[in-house]
């Protein structure tokens, strides 16, 4: 399957989870086995000599996990609050009321080991940022971050300045 015929599959609802927000589900990608293959493919392909990915919770997981069994790479879940038993340190990040937090895994990435961040949705960019400050935090060394969808008018790409950004397809 081509690549946007497969990200054609992403559909747009409105009013989810509040009034007002256009929420890009990507579930469609992640069901049907020709487009799973081509996006995963095509992530692993923006992955220029990574030593291990990070993939954020939750719908990161699909696809961080998949990209690192394909390139053979091991594979490190960043976390929301409270669901690791041994980590390096925590990270907040904001939403649209408060904020919130992730943590990274202790002792799982080795000092100096290149990082390839994965995750489905750039939105803010405020989850992206606060993974690639834990994956510092834990020693690594983030060597890009890769996603499936960019909202460019939410405009996260200015939360990762100085840091390589792959995306599929920005809308
Ligand atoms: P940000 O921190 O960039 O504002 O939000 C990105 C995070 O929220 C990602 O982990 C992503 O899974 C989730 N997210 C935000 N908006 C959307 C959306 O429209 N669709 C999906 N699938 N996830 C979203």
């Amino acid at each position: 399957m081509e690549l946007n015929e497969a990200l054609a599959l992403i559909r747009r609802v409105p009013d989810f989870p509040e009034p007002g927000v256009m929420f890009q589900d990507i579930t469609p990608v992640l069901g049907d086995p020709a487009a799973f293959r081509t996006v995963i493919d095509a992530m692993a392909e923006t992955l220029d000599g990574a030593d291990v990915i990070v993939a954020i919770d939750a719908r990161g997981f699909f696809f961080g996990a998949a990209v690192a069994y394909s390139l053979g790479l091991g594979v490190v879940p960043v976390r929301k609050v409270g669901k690791l038993p041994v980590v390096d340190g925590k990270a907040s990040y904001s939403l649209e009321y408060g904020t919130a937090e992730l943590e990274i895994p202790a002792g799982v990435i080795q000092p100096g080991q290149r990082v390839a961040v994965i995750d489905d949705v750039l939105a803010t960019g405020g989850t992206a940022a606060a993974a690639c400050e834990l994956v510092e935090l834990a020693k690594g060394e983030v060597a890009g971050i890769t996603v499936l969808l960019e909202i460019g008018a939410l405009g996260g790409r200015s939360r990762l300045v100085g840091r390589k950004l792959h995306t599929l397809l920005t809308v």
